[in-house]
């Protein structure tokens, strides 16, 4: 259905670059959200994660997308600190599974691999919806994702809904008692707070949504 859409390789990598420009500039918002109801680290933690991968991403320019995702969140496992690691480092390294070691993926595999590596962060985090972690963006936006596939609508159209129902999930995050990670233990201090993970977990979607604009 979806065999005239093509994202390539060098989609990936403009993805990837752009992710780390969002790391720098992000990088105090980001911190801030996390100085609220956390330990202060989440935008400094990305910033390395990022710089990292750019540094050693001309290294990674001839991989299949698949080897290609695997290096980036083992990049960020390694490198990025707090429980953000292993979630981002599990979301990056499993997205590229369902590309099947190929140079480019149809829109159809591509929303495959958002699935895969939503559902790593998923199992890696046991966190589900409404905890106020980056579930509550990123499981509401998968969800619009594969409904808007199922109805057969246009890329375009089905990731501008995956992205919004992200955005709206971040925003359910302000209102909510934490159930997980440091800002469990700030019980109803932490209410009227967005989770710094929902925030970044909203921007990386925003940014493969605004890459595949310039595509489709
Ligand atoms: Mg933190």
């Amino acid at each position: 259905m979806y065999k005239n859409y093509i994202l390539d390789k060098d989609y990936f990598i403009q993805v990837v670059k752009d992710l780390a420009v969002m790391a720098e500039v992000e990088r105090d918002y980001l911190t801030k959200l996390d100085s609220l109801i956390g330990d202060s680290d989440h935008g400094i933690n990305l910033s390395i994660g990022f710089r990292e991968v750019t540094k050693k991403l001309p290294e990674w320019e001839n991989e299949n997308i698949t080897a290609f995702f695997k290096k980036v969140g083992m990049t960020l496992l390694g490198k990025v600190g707090g429980a953000a690691g292993p979630l981002y480092g599990g979301f990056f390294m499993k997205l590229g599974e369902p590309a099947n070691n190929k140079e480019e993926v149809d829109f159809g595999e591509f929303c495959n691999m958002i699935k895969n590596g939503v559902e790593a962060v998923e199992s890696r985090g046991k966190a589900i919806i409404a905890d106020k972690t980056m579930v509550d963006t990123f499981r509401p936006a998968l969800d619009a994702l594969m409904a808007a596939v199922e109805a057969g609508q246009q890329p375009l159209d089905a990731f501008d809904k995956c992205v919004k129902a992200g955005e709206i999930g971040r925003d359910s995050t302000i209102p909510l008692i934490a159930k997980k990670g440091r800002a469990l233990r700030l019980g109803e201090r932490a209410i009227g707070h967005m989770d710094p993970g929902s925030a970044s977990s909203y921007m990386i979607l925003n940014i493969f949504y605004e890459n595949m604009k310039k595509r489709f």
